[in-house]
Formats: C-alpha cells, sequence, structure tokens
C-alpha cells in the first residue's frame, strides 16, 4: 500500500475547511444583507420616532421652562447618536471590521432589541419572519466568531433536536444518548462519532424546557446547537449572554420529521472553537 504524507493530509484538511467556510459564507450572503437592510431601516424609523417624541411637547414645553425644550433635545441626540452608533458598529462588525468594535455588548443589543424590533419592521414589509431569523442567527454567528474566544473540549455542548433521531426508532435518547446503537440510520451515530473524536458533549432536547435544563445541568462556555429557524432564534435568545453557534438542520421529509445535520458543518466549527483543535493537534 502507498504511504500517506500526514503533511499533506493536513493541508489537503486545512483547503476543505477553507472551501467549505467559503461555501457557508457565500450561502449567507443574502441574510446578511437583509440584516443590514433591515436594521438600517430599524434605526431610521428609531430615530424618527424620537425626533417627533422632541418636536409633539417642543411648544408645550417652553412654558415649564425656557431652557426645556432645549434639554429634551439634548437627549434625542444624544439617543439618536446611541442608536446610530449601535447600528453603524453592528453592520461595519458584519461586513468584517470585527476587531474594532464591542461583540460581546453588540450581541447584547441585537438580542435583546433589534431582533424583537427588527422582526416587527420587517414583517410589516411583508418579509417572512423565517428569513429575518436565518438571518438574525447568521449576524449572531458572526458575532460569537468576532468574540475570537477558544474553549476546552468540556466546555463545549453540541445541542441536538430531537427530530434528527430516525422516527422508527424505539431507542431513548433523551438524557442518556449513548443508549444509540449507532446503526447509522440516522445522524446521531455520526454525531456520536464527533463528540469522541473531538470529546465534546453531546445532548438531545425533545423541547425548549428539556433544552434549558440540560443546559442548566451542563453548564457549558459555548453551545453549538443544530435546529430549525425558529427553535435557534429562541433559543439563542432564551441562553444570552451564553453564546451559541447555531447551525440550521435540513427537512427533507418537512418539519420536524427525520431532519438532517450538515455535521462538516458542525465539525468546521469545532476547530474554530476548540482550543487545539483536532487538526492542530495532528500537525504537532
Ligand atoms: S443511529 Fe441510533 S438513534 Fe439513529 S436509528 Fe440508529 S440506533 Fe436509533
Amino acid at each position: 500500500m502507498p504511504e500517506v504524507d500526514p503533511r499533506a493530509q493536513t493541508e489537503e484538511r486545512a483547503d476543505d475547511f477553507r472551501a467549505l467556510e467559503e461555501e457557508i459564507e457565500s450561502s449567507f450572503v443574502a441574510r446578511k444583507r437583509l440584516f443590514i437592510g433591515l436594521i438600517t431601516g430599524t434605526s431610521i424609523l428609531l430615530c424618527l420616532l424620537l425626533v417627533l417624541f422632541w418636536l409633539i411637547p417642543f411648544v408645550g414645553l417652553r412654558t415649564i421652562h425656557p431652557l426645556a425644550p432645549w434639554i429634551l433635545g439634548l437627549f434625542v441626540v444624544v439617543s439618536i447618536g446611541l442608536v446610530a452608533w449601535a447600528a453603524l458598529a453592528l453592520v461595519l462588525n458584519i461586513l468584517g471590521f470585527r476587531k474594532i468594535f464591542m461583540s460581546r455588548r453588540l450581541r447584547g443589543l441585537t438580542i435583546k432589541i433589534f431582533l424583537p424590533m427588527m422582526t416587527i419592521f420587517g414583517r410589516a414589509l411583508g418579509i417572512p419572519k423565517q428569513k429575518i431569523q436565518a438571518s438574525f442567527i447568521k449576524v449572531n454567528n458572526e458575532l460569537v466568531l468576532a468574540e475570537n474566544r477558544r474553549y476546552r473540549p468540556e466546555e463545549i455542548l453540541m445541542l441536538m433536536p430531537h427530530c434528527l433521531q430516525n422516527s422508527r426508532c424505539t431507542v431513548r435518547l433523551t438524557y442518556e444518548i449513548q443508549n444509540c446503537k449507532r446503526c447509522g440510520l440516522c445522524p446521531i451515530a455520526g454525531l456520536l462519532d464527533l463528540s469522541d473524536r473531538y470529546g465534546v458533549r453531546l445532548a438531545v432536547a425533545t423541547g425548549g424546557t428539556i433544552a434549558r435544563r440540560i443546559v442548566v445541568q451542563n453548564r457549558p462556555r459555548l453551545i453549538l446547537a443544530v435546529a430549525c429557524e425558529r427553535d435557534l432564534s429562541s433559543g439563542i435568545q432564551d441562553t444570552y449572554p451564553l453564546p451559541v453557534f447555531g447551525i440550521l438542520n435540513r427537512r427533507p421529509k418537512g418539519p420536524c420529521l427525520d431532519t438532517l445535520v450538515p455535521i462538516e458543518h458542525l465539525e468546521w466549527a469545532l476547530e474554530r472553537f476548540l482550543v487545539v483543535s483536532r487538526s492542530a493537534r495532528s500537525e504537532i
């Protein structure tokens, strides 16, 4: 048998990851654009509301004190400045200026304030909720990556939805994923292999309450979550400030039935977040 050069293997693997990274990036370009559009629209709307908030009582305020309208005006100008800064910082962050702006604060701001407002604004424009959620997940992922933190394997939890399990499989996986017989009929077997290879924890949740319980019990410092747009965006909101890197599942048979997971995306994320990744270890 011909001998395999380990360096050539490592380079080949690095090329594969680069290609995958480019593929992931290009598949999300539209989502990024949508997010930038929505965030700009929402901020302009917010600023207009603030101007209105100043204009309406302007005449009446003079009767209280001659300086009152100007004090209120200053408050509005500062608020507009803050909204504009937050929106600009977020957009610049999305465009790749990662080190300049505070990603952690921005993630909180996006999750707590911009997402609910963007959803209302987007719905008013007739944009489907699912599209807005997918765009939010993408931007959240960018901000989590921008924090540039690395984790030990035991600090990472891979959280999977129950619908990945083959619908005819009778094995009970919640709380004990090792019950899986690894027959290969569904993605759980491949996920277990991945968790063994990288030493990270893996859990399956049947719903939001169980997912929260698993997170509380495991106390991870980073979650790699796989789910649909709705569950991922609500999970990201629920677990804030805990960083969640979300990966959308694939649904060839429709929602919640025999869904699939892009295991190569999970592996790519593990390589990005682990202190010493598997490929780095093989180079040592
Ligand atoms: S891989 Fe595991 S969970 Fe999936 S069908 Fe086989 S035994 Fe069931």
